[in-house]
């Protein structure tokens, strides 16, 4: 599994990446302030790669969201569009190609990438790991309780 997350010492601004995890001896160390972060690795995390609480705080409650890359989708459509509207005026079915072609990419690229899984308290990201089947999508109510 790897991990991400931001550095939880007041005014350092890192954000510790590590992989794999949870193979850790319980603790990750900054690289910018050099103190060492406890971290919860459980018996769930290091036997099946499924993570049952945030190894950074412990709070239980997760959300998945998709890994996609937002700019790399309207750089896409940005482009396509473009090079649509240089054929609008001498061939229309190009210019219709050009932004179905646009479409289908963005599609492809949004069902190849994968989940990732995120802490709705501290926000630590983790990616490479067993599903969870009780973490959904992205509520906005069990947010607002952190
Ligand atoms: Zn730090
Ligand atoms: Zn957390």
């Amino acid at each position: 599994m790897q991990i991400r997350f931001h550095c939880p010492t007041e005014d350092c601004v890192a954000i510790i990446e590590l992989e794999p995890f949870e193979e850790c001896e319980g603790s990750i160390r900054c690289p910018r302030c050099n103190v060492e972060h406890a971290v919860h690795i459980t018996e769930s995390m290091r036997v099946q790669r499924q993570l049952d609480l945030c190894a950074v705080c412990g709070a239980s409650e997760m959300f998945l969201r998709k890994d996609f890359p937002q700019i790399l989708g309207i750089l896409v459509v940005l482009i396509a569009g473009a090079i649509s509207l240089s054929f609008l005026k001498s061939d229309l079915r190009i210019a219709y190609g050009v932004l179905g072609v646009a479409i289908l990419v963005d599609l492809i690229l949004y069902l190849l990438t994968g989940l990732v899984t995120s802490c709705y308290a501290c926000r630590a990201e983790y990616r490479k790991v067993t599903p969870n089947p009780s973490h959904e999508g992205f509520d906005l109510a069990t947010s607002e309780k952190y």
